[in-house]
């Protein structure tokens, strides 16, 4: 772990601020991608260590440079408590002393666990490692499988034009939510993105570091539904290809919420609603409990319900022919023309807003699902569109009042702040320096030429 993690990262339980006592570093080679503050950030990495939450005295581990920032019911307590007597050399006795056991309860509260267990165990659950795992020592690219390698970089060219990064003084900061092998991190810092990879399942970052070296992004072994990212510091949210796995997506969304600045966007990059009846989904859910589900726009509404977050956005990046323009594409066939077979979704956080449950069932149609509209279904859909940008403009609406107002509060202030220079007696000075300079035949005061003498 870098230095400069800690200037992102809180408490998954109460999201207070985390105190890091050092049991060893390692010396790594500086890296021009990793941010040179603090002070030694590129020279050194934190190998062993712990994190201490000021707010509730839970604690939590840096484990062979990656810090674990998990809630308790997903600890490995035994292991961590174990970890205590290695790293105990860099914390004050005093410290040590108030460091309590980790608490075990928990559970009954997170729904998801089943499939949270599945996801931290996968590798014991796996007959043929290198068959399973043998991609991410070389993600995004698989020679063996060429069609995928090219839909992960094109889609990734697709998402990363929604991040909406602009150039800056300081880097944007992108949370990749659910990073898995870490690639779609490591693209982002070397792109100049100050990156935090995050995911539950320590195995995938570790094959991760495997392949970037130590010179790599930061990452975090964290639960996205308890997200330990401080207060509006992101910049962007990025979940590719993997909120589908996340069982308790409205609490991953909150997270999000908090964590981004206003005005900042959360990207899917998903498979749609049909996902979980393909053969491969089925096949993963079966055998590894690894939930695989997908989603439409109105699954998205249903996610950020409540929450400061404008009407959600589905982008489509087409591929059509000058003819196919012509002819023109309505909304609901642009899947056809779509590049890619997933979902790509821009949700833009506002905090003046709270997005709206989402609007009543109707017979919701999946483009895979049914695939061959009747003209019944194609009305639906096309009225469920027309609601949605309705709502869309609505917000829209919303959000230009919001800021006339703020202007008109910025007018005023200018108006008194001018009065106040008017009344001054600097100013009356000045103003009667102008007319003496005038009446003397002066140029050198700026009153306009029709106004002299
Ligand atoms: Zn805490």
């Amino acid at each position: 772990m870098r230095y400069s993690l800690l200037g992102y990262i809180c408490c998954p339980h109460c999201r207070g601020s985390l105190r890091c006592f050092v049991a060893r570093e390692v010396p790594t080679p500086i890296s021009r991608f990793i941010a040179a503050a603090p002070e030694r950030n590129r020279e050194v990495e934190i190998e062993n260590g712990l994190l201490l939450c000021a707010g509730c005295g839970r604690w939590f581990p840096i484990l062979e440079t990656l810090p674990e920032l998990l809630p308790d019911h997903l600890r490995d307590a035994e292991r961590d408590t174990g970890l205590l007597d290695t790293v105990a050399a860099g914390v004050p006795p005093d410290v040590r002393e108030g460091l309590k056991p980790i608490p075990t309860d928990g559970t009954a509260t997170d729904a998801g666990i089943a499939h949270k267990r599945a996801e931290i165990d996968i590798a014991s659950r796996i007959e043929n490692h290198d068959e399973f795992f043998g991609p991410g020592y070389s993600s995004p690219f698989n020679p063996d499988n060429t069609p995928f390698t090219l839909y992960l970089i094109k889609l990734f060219a697709s998402v990363i034009a929604l991040l909406d990064i602009r150039p800056n003084a300081h880097a944007a900061v992108v949370v990749d939510s659910g990073c898995g092998y870490a690639w779609t991190t490591e693209w982002l810092a070397k792109s100049g993105i100050e990156a935090i990879g995050v995911d539950i399942n320590r195995l995938y970052l570790e094959i991760g570091i495997r392949r970037m070296g130590p010179s790599r992004p930061n990452l975090l072994v964290a639960d996205v539904e308890n997200l330990p990212i401080a207060d509006g510091c992101a910049d962007a949210v990025l979940a590719y290809e993997s909120f589908h796995h996340i069982p308790n997506r409205s609490a991953a969304m909150a997270g999000y919420a908090r964590a981004l600045k206003d005005g900042g966007s959360v990207v899917l990059a998903e498979p749609g609603a049909a996902h979980e009846h393909a053969d491969v989904s089925v096949e993963m859910m079966t055998k590894y409990g690894i939930l695989e589900k997908g989603m439409e726009i109105d699954d998205v509404e249903e996610y950020i319900a409540g929450l400061p977050f404008a009407p959600p956005e589905q982008h489509y990046i087409l591929h059509a022919s000058a003819a196919d323009l012509q002819r023109g594409i309505p909304l609901p066939a642009a899947w056809r023309h779509s590049l890619f077979h997933g979902n790509t979704f821009r949700i833009r956080k506002d905090a003046l807003i709270v997005a709206p449950a989402p609007i009543a069932a109707t017979t919701r149609v999946h483009r895979d699902a049914a695939p061959i509209a009747t003209a019944g279904t194609e009305f639906e859909e096309m009225k469920r569109v027309h609601t949605r940008l309705m709502r869309e403009r609505d917000a829209e609406l919303q959000r230009t009042a919001n800021q006339l107002r703020r202007t008109e509060n910025d007018l005023a202030i200018a108006r008194q702040t001018l009065l106040h220079i008017e009344t001054s007696v600097f100013w009356k000075l000045r103003r009667l320096w102008v007319r003496l300079a005038s009446f003397f035949g002066s140029h050198r005061g700026d009153i306009p030429s029709e106004r002299r003498g």
